[in-house]
């Protein structure tokens, strides 16, 4: 009998700001470090991740996976030169020698001191490890920022098709899917690939909006044709201030290297001419306050800038200033371990007096004095219910619900990511009942309370993950781009 086909499954994952303050160290990855068989089944089986995509794949398809070290950092600062090493090192290791492939989950815009692109390093070294031979899948979020090394040290690439992020399972099937296909001899995966020459905005690269819904639509459409195996779509991450950074396209077809080519220029072509629409409008504090609020469901004000989604403190303090002694019945959560540990000694039910948030950097705000009751101590554990990673277990570490005036203040030892309602639930807030609740998220908090937002509010504040890409003096990025050297159709030079 034929041995079956044995392919592994390993990764690091990490999207690297270039302007957040610090850096990111080997405790950040903590957060998730999964490594072996037994471990990594027991955490993905059944989760809407792509791991859980790729073990469900496998077993559908009678593949023996052979899994390595998975490891997941929140998004933060860059990663520093020694740890980068260490993850790299141990990322090559963890994957047995003779497999017959490997499907590598990765972020794509993941940065460490010493490698501008850490994910085409990785490539490297796991092709050093395995071999030549040894067919190589990758999947990347939509915010990876894609050079040409990644694309050809990768058999297969493919990358998420929605932001909110809502099908990395479906991408981690597909990748090993193909993967299998590739290593039996079914295809033989070509790919080409294309740098649009634009940065762009995470909150203009909602999927299911115009104008990303336009280039989606197009490359579905293209993964149609016959011999196109994959169309991708990278969105890029503009706060990677990487040569690379910015919106980019990766065609892989059966054996056809012309028909990539050319589908990769359209979709390149088409990105272009939709430049302009990538635009994106926000509000001064001053002007938002002024806007009626709506007649149903709380008004949502997007603290893009503070995103910690995208590698922010979460502790910025811009918009709490303001709505503190406001008439508003408001929500804000605050990462302020200080804050978190101070209310847990004095305990719930009980009065307290403290400032939060604002001690990362000066960009982010000043620290806010408050004064109020705390309503309840919980140690930020739970899982998400919504349909974004479904099953995926959060620890916001000890955490305090505070109420000063109309403002609820929630406040957490570690940082949030607003992207499932569970965050809420587990401390048992209703978003419901307030007025309004302020997100630090640029779109993923769209999978927790897009159907309840009476309105959508963007905010013009300063930090590390504005919209405002002009804010930004970037050093490394490859110039010229969109809509930095532009003058004249969107932006001025940034330096
Ligand atoms: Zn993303």
């Amino acid at each position: 009998m034929e041995r079956p086909v044995r392919i592994g499954v390993a990764g690091i994952f990490h999207e690297t700001n270039g302007f957040a303050p610090g850096t990111t160290d080997l405790h950040a990855f903590q957060a998730e470090w999964v490594e072996g068989e037994h471990a990594f089944a027991e955490r993905y089986r059944h989760t809407r991740t792509c791991m859980g995509g790729v073990l469900e794949e496998a077993e559908r398809l009678s593949v023996q996976l052979v899994p390595g070290l998975y490891t997941y950092a929140p998004p933060g600062g860059i990663i520093g030169a020694e740890d980068a090493e260490t993850l790299l090192a141990g990322l090559a290791a963890s994957l047995e020698p003779g497999l017959d492939g490997v499907v590598l989950i990765l972020h794509g815009a993941m940065a460490a001191e010493t490698y501008a692109d850490m994910e085409a390093e990785a490539l490297r070294r796991v092709r050093g490890k395995l071999g030549p031979e040894t067919a190589v899948a990758v999947t990347l979020d939509l915010h990876a920022n894609i050079g040409a090394d990644m694309v050809a040290r990768s058999d297969v690439l493919v990358v998420y098709d929605t932001y909110p992020h809502v099908d990395p399972f479906e991408r981690g099937a597909e990748a090993l899917r193909l993967l299998a296909a590739a290593i039996g001899g079914r295809i033989r995966p070509v790919s080409a690939w294309r740098h649009s020459r634009m940065l762009v905005a995470p909150q203009t690269m909602v999927t299911d909006r115009e104008p990303m819904k336009r280039l989606i639509d197009r490359a579905l459409e293209l993964e149609r044709l016959p011999g196109v195996l994959n169309v991708a779509v990278a969105g890029g991450f503009p706060y990677g201030d990487v040569p690379d950074a910015g919106m980019s396209f990766v065609v892989t077809t059966d054996h056809d290297p012309a028909l990539a080519e050319r589908l990769a220029e359209e979709m390149a072509s088409l990105a272009w001419s939709l430049r302009d629409s990538f635009a994106f409008a926000q509000l001064r504090l001053e002007e938002a306050m002024l806007l009626p609020l709506p007649a149903h469901g709380p008004a949502i004000w997007v603290e893009g800038s503070d995103n910690v989604g995208a590698g922010a403190p979460g502790d910025a303090t811009h918009v709490l200033r303001h709505l503190l002694g406001w008439h508003v019945r408001s929500l804000v959560v605050i990462r302020d371990a200080e804050a978190a540990a101070l209310a847990g000694r004095i305990g719930a039910g009980n009065e307290i007096r403290c400032t939060v948030g604002g001690k990362t950097d000066t960009q982010h705000g000043e620290p806010v004095a408050i004064e109020g009751k705390i309503r309840l101590l919980h140690d930020g554990e739970f899982t998400h219910e919504g349909p974004f990673m479904t099953g995926r277990r959060i620890h916001m570490g000890l955490t305090a619900v505070i109420e000063t005036g109309n403002v609820t203040v929630m406040v957490t030892e570690r940082r949030v990511m607003p992207m499932d309602i569970g965050y809420l639930r587990c401390v048992g807030l209703q978003a419901e009942r307030f007025q309004l609740i302020v997100v630090k998220s640029a779109v993923a908090w769209r999978s927790a309370f897009g159907d309840i937002a009476g309105q959508e509010v963007y905010l013009d504040t300063p930090g590390c993950c504005s919209a405002n890409l002009l804010h930004f003096r970037y050093r490394r990025v490859r110039r010229p781009i969109y809509p930095l050297d532009m003058p004249g159709s969107g932006g001025t030079a940034a330096d």
